[in-house]
């Protein structure tokens, strides 16, 4: 399978995908069985790699990058190209879980407060029969949780690693120990088991409709208004830089 070509934004690379095609190369991957690294990207994360080069080298060397946030596709658009549909890693691991009951894909869920992983695994399994969920653990990220978490996977060799321990903490971790842990396919799914169990409400479908998903954060969120100060730094790095390439036309 070809991966489509990615466009970057603000040197940050995003694949053109929809939700059939990111199956697809979810497929490819776990076929080929060599480890492979899914970021779901938003605004927040293009311009936390502006500031954080280590971060920046994780989303350029991923060998794919969703576009999560609907930010991504009006910058995208900004910039004369075209992201065909948002990505997400909270909607994303629903059609994960329904196409993993199917092709009996073996699904590992890391991260969340505990008990969260493991009542998202029960939650998809009731929905999508078939599907195993082969392990759940909270851990950290820190490095002294990584012996006790590598021992559990290398115990059930999933086909499918999903980490939420939010950007970009999960896309550093994965970076640091993708090859040691040698699972197919491990994707940063940030607060999606929060969404699936509810610990966390996910903003409703109207407002997600009317790509208002951020507000929705800023206002069930309001700590994280710091980081979202991002969104308009984003909206202004975006303008800039396509007036910067359009003078050079
Ligand atoms: N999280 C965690 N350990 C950490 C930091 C975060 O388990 O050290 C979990 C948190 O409980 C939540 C998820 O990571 O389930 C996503 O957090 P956040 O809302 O920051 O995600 P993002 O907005 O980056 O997707």
């Amino acid at each position: 399978m070809r991966i489509p070509d990615p466009l970057f934004i603000l040197g940050i690379p995003v694949h053109p995908i929809t939700y059939p095609l990111f199956l697809d190369i979810v497929a490819d991957f776990i076929a080929e069985r060599s480890p492979r690294q899914i970021c779901t990207a938003n605004p927040e994360f293009v311009m936390t790699a502006q500031r954080d080069p280590a971060f920046r080298q994780v989303l350029q060397g991923a060998d794919l990058v969703a576009a999560d946030g609907v930010g991504l596709l009006w910058a995208a658009r900004r910039l004369g190209h075209d992201l065909p549909q948002r990505v997400t890693g909270s909607d994303g691991l629903f059609y994960l879980a329904e196409r993993a009951a199917r092709s009996g894909w073996r699904l590992y869920f890391l991260g969340a407060q505990p008990g969260v992983a493991a009542a998202a695994a029960h939650k998809l399994a009731v929905r999508y029969p078939g599907l195993q969920v082969v392990g759940t653990y909270d851990g950290s990220p820190a490095d002294s949780d990584f012996p006790a978490i590598a021992e559990r996977i290398r115990a059930v060799q999933p086909d499918l690693l999903l980490v939420a321990y939010g950007a970009p903490g999960q896309d550093l971790w994965i970076a640091r120990h993708k090859i040691e842990l040698n699972v197919p396919v491990c994707m940063g799914v940030g607060g999606a088991f929060d969404h699936v169990v509810g610990v966390r409400r996910r903003a409703p479908a109207w407002m997600i409709r009317l790509n208002m998903e951020w507000l929705w954060r800023l206002i069930t969120q309001p700590w994280r208004w710091r980081r979202q100060l991002d969104l308009p730094r984003f909206v202004w790095a975006v303008l800039r830089s396509g007036a910067a390439s359009s003078d050079q036309t």
